[in-house]
C-alpha cells in the first residue's frame, strides 16, 4: 500500500513569520512530497509494501540506504507538520510538563538544550524530544533523515517533537542563522499534540 503526502492542516502561511509560506510551500509540496515517491519506490514488491512506517523504520536494514533516507523523509517530515501550529507557543503541562521539569529541572532548561541539540548538529538533520517506555523525556540529535526509532540512532525512545534543521527548512528566511530559526520555533510548537504524542507513547 503505497504511503501518501499528508496534507496540511494549516495554510502554507499560516506560521508566518516564523516561518515563511515560500519555505512551507517548497517544503511540503516539493521535499516531502519527493521523499514519499521515493519511499514508495523504495518499498514497492517488498515485504515492506504491507508495514506501517514506523514499523518499516523499526526494523530497517539501516544499509538500505532508500528506505533509510526516504522513509525517514517521510515519516519527520509528518510528525513536523503535526507538532506546528499557528495557535503554537507556551509551555507544555500535565504529564508531559511534569516529565521536562523531572529530566531537565525547568521547561526554560529543556528549551536550552533542545535549543544547543539543534544549534550543534553538523549539517543537515533534526533535533527530538523523545519519550521511553517509563514515560521519561529526553533530546537527541539524529543526521540526515534519520530518526530514534531506526535501530542504533539518536536517543532511542519515540519522537514526539521534532525541528527540521536542513538548510533547506530556513535558509529562505533566515539564511546562515540557525539560531534564530530553532527560537522562532518554539513560538509555533503545538504542545497540545505533543502531549497526545507523549500519552500515546508511554
Ligand atoms: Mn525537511
Amino acid at each position: 500500500m503505497a504511503f501518501e503526502l499528508p496534507s496540511l492542516t494549516y495554510a502554507y502561511d499560516a506560521l508566518e513569520p516564523h516561518i515563511d509560506a515560500r519555505t512551507m510551500e517548497i517544503h511540503h509540496s516539493k521535499h516531502h512530497n519527493g521523499y514519499t515517491t521515493n519511499l514508495n519506490n523504495a518499498i514497492a514488491d517488498t515485504p515492506m509494501d504491507d508495514q506501517s512506517i514506523e514499523e518499516i523504520l523499526k526494523g530497517l536494514d539501516m544499509e538500505n540506504k532508500a528506505v533509510r533516507n526516504n522513509g525517514g523523509g517521510f515519516y519527520n517530515h509528518r510528525l513536523f507538520w503535526n507538532i506546528m501550529s499557528p495557535n503554537g507557543g507556551g509551555t507544555p503541562d500535565g504529564a508531559l510538563g511534569s516529565a521536562i521539569a523531572s529530566a531537565f529541572g525547568s521547561f526554560e532548561d529543556f528549551k536550552t538544550a533542545f535549543a544547543k541539540a539543534a544549534a550543534t548538529q553538523f549539517g543537515s538533520g533534526w533535533a527530538w524530544l523523545c519519550v521511553h517506555k517509563n514515560g521519561s523525556v529526553d533530546v537527541c540529535a539524529t543526521a540526515n533523515q534519520d530518526n530514534p526509532l531506526m535501530p542504533g540512532i539518536g536517543c532511542g525512545g519515540t519522537p514526539i517533537l521534532g525541528i527540521d534543521v536542513w538548510e533547506h527548512a530556513y535558509y529562505l528566511n533566515y539564511q546562515n542563522r540557525r539560531p534564530d530559526y530553532i527560537e522562532a520555533f518554539f513560538n509555533v510548537i503545538d504542545w497540545k499534540k505533543v502531549e497526545e504524542l507523549y500519552t500515546l507513547g508511554v
